[in-house]
């Protein structure tokens, strides 16, 4: 009963209601593709960890490729979380002109906007890309139509939204000088859009369930605090066990959960016959170290031991690092240079992955040594060229849940749409087509998304998040909130 007055007061109008009743009935056969994605990790590491190394194969065999997977004909991931992949349109709305047109500016050096940017991006890459998640391809027209759906009708957008957003940009932010913080009670506008109701939310999953965990940790505790973090993941879940989490990881939260869990790293550290998780749960959540810390070396640090607190495997752990890397050095870029920018991450991850840990894990699972900064050669590769073939993507980055194979994915994704691309219309925004792009490959469409999110949304700040997406996300109020309050922390800090 508390499930449908908790349901009737979200939604709170009844077309959104009834349709989320029809999703909600559809519940037991949509929610079957996550389980099994996680699953098919759980048996792959298994495999792999009871097997050993196996000379001159690469892990890859082992991975759970996209092609294995589920067959479904709409991959509603969540478990009964997601609104439909369709929303209920308002009666007679007509297609809006999206955010913005492509163009590749940075917002101003430690705006607010770009702090906002990074959390709603993340946002929005995990509440729209659940609804894809865990397709074999992806049908570019259907995912188009999608986000075109979330447009509200033009006539009914207040004066100032319909200006081109370089004009909102300029109006709004303006340029500061590296290391300024601007004012931290800037006017916001506070327009409430009329149609909200009618078009439904999509709903977050795990992804943001645990970066909100991470920030409101850090905000609580003004610094990295193991054992409050893991009390927070432990406790959300807890409190609301609906989000597709993996079954590997809720048996790390139940022993958190145990008064007599002593050190909060030992339930992960038990995982897969102590081997640990390499699944990309550690990176998809770790943006708000990134927004938490100013020194590049802290940032390290923390993102390894926040993804500890889950995934011990250093293939997992290590996937969090490189996350965290991509966000701080796009929040800290003006006008990003990709070749620079990859190289950055090369010199950081060839020295994190020379560890004798890495090394041993790499070999373990069948990989070469240096696995990340491999794959972030790759990049490089892929950027040389006018164009690459999704499939070549897929191939050889990956979209699978395994952190190696979804953390450079998002990175290439971020970059390549930095310019525009041929299959996404122009009147796209740069993020936009950043998660267009991610969800368009398919696979764990997602957290691959809310990764490119995250780092497109530091990089261009929430100036490129359309009204229209990020009123269709669920908690996008208390999203920004979040982010406001990291800022202010940011700022106190440096
Ligand atoms: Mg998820």
């Amino acid at each position: 009963m508390g499930f449908f007055l908790r349901s009737i007061l979200l939604f709170r109008s009844l077309p959104s209601f009834l349709s989320f009743c029809c999703y909600a009935l559809h519940r037991p056969v949509l929610c079957l593709n996550k389980g099994r994605l996680r699953e098919k990790l759980n048996e792959t590491q298994n495999a792999v960890f009871s097997q050993g190394h196996r000379d001159g194969e690469s892990g890859d065999h082992l991975l759970p490729s996209a092609a294995k997977r589920i067959h479904c004909s709409r991959a509603g991931a969540a478990r009964g979380r997601r609104a439909p992949l369709f929303p209920p349109r308002t009666k007679g709305a007509k297609m809006a002109a999206a955010a913005g047109s492509g163009g590749a500016a940075a917002a101003s050096v430690l705006s607010r906007s770009r702090f906002r940017g990074c959390l709603l991006g993340a946002l929005l890459g995990d509440c729209l890309g659940g609804g894809f998640e865990a397709f074999e391809t992806v049908n570019l027209a259907e995912l188009l139509r999608f986000v075109r759906s979330l447009q509200p009708p033009e006539k009914e957008r207040p004066a100032q939204d319909r200006l081109a957003p370089e004009v909102n940009h300029k109006t709004s932010s303006p340029a500061r000088q590296e290391g300024e913080c601007e004012d931290l009670h800037q006017e916001q506008g506070g327009y409430t859009d009329p149609h909200r109701e009618d078009l439904g939310i999509h709903f977050y999953s795990d992804d943001t369930a645990m970066t909100h965990s991470i920030v409101r940790s850090l905000l609580a505790k003004q610094d990295f605090d193991e054992v409050d973090m893991a009390k927070r993941f432990a406790e959300e879940y807890k409190k609301d066990p609906d989000r597709t989490y993996g079954a590997s990881v809720i048996t790390v939260f139940k022993k958190l959960l145990r008064p007599k869990c002593r050190d909060v790293f030992e339930p992960a550290r038990q995982q897969f016959n102590g081997k640990g998780s390499y699944g990309n749960g550690g990176a998809m959540r770790v943006a708000g170290i990134s927004l938490a810390y100013s020194n590049v070396q802290d940032v390290k640090k923390f993102a390894k031991l926040s993804a500890e607190l889950t995934h011990s495997n250093s293939l997992g752990y290590n996937g969090a690092i490189l996350q965290a890397l991509a966000v701080h050095y796009a929040l800290q870029s003006v006008e990003l240079n990709r070749e620079k920018f990859v190289e950055q991450l090369i010199g950081h991850m060839e020295e994190v992955e020379a560890d004798d840990k890495s090394v041993a894990d790499a070999r373990m699972l069948g990989y070469e040594e240096l696995p990340y900064s491999k794959r972030l050669k790759k990049i490089k590769e892929f950027l040389e060229q006018s164009t690459v073939s999704k499939s070549d993507v897929v191939s050889e980055l990956g979209n699978d849940i395994a952190a190696l194979r979804s953390v450079p994915t998002a990175i290439y994704s971020f970059l390549r749409c930095m310019e525009s691309h041929p299959d996404i219309p122009e009147d796209f925004n740069s993020l936009q087509r950043t998660i267009v792009y991610c969800i368009s490959l398919g696979g764990d469409t997602d957290t691959i998304a809310t990764m490119a999110g995250a780092i497109a949304g530091a990089y261009y700040g929430e100036e490129q998040v359309p009204r229209s997406w990020k009123y269709s996300c669920e908690s996008f109020e208390e999203t920004e909130k979040l982010a406001d309050s990291l800022y202010e922390l940011y700022c106190q800090r440096i």
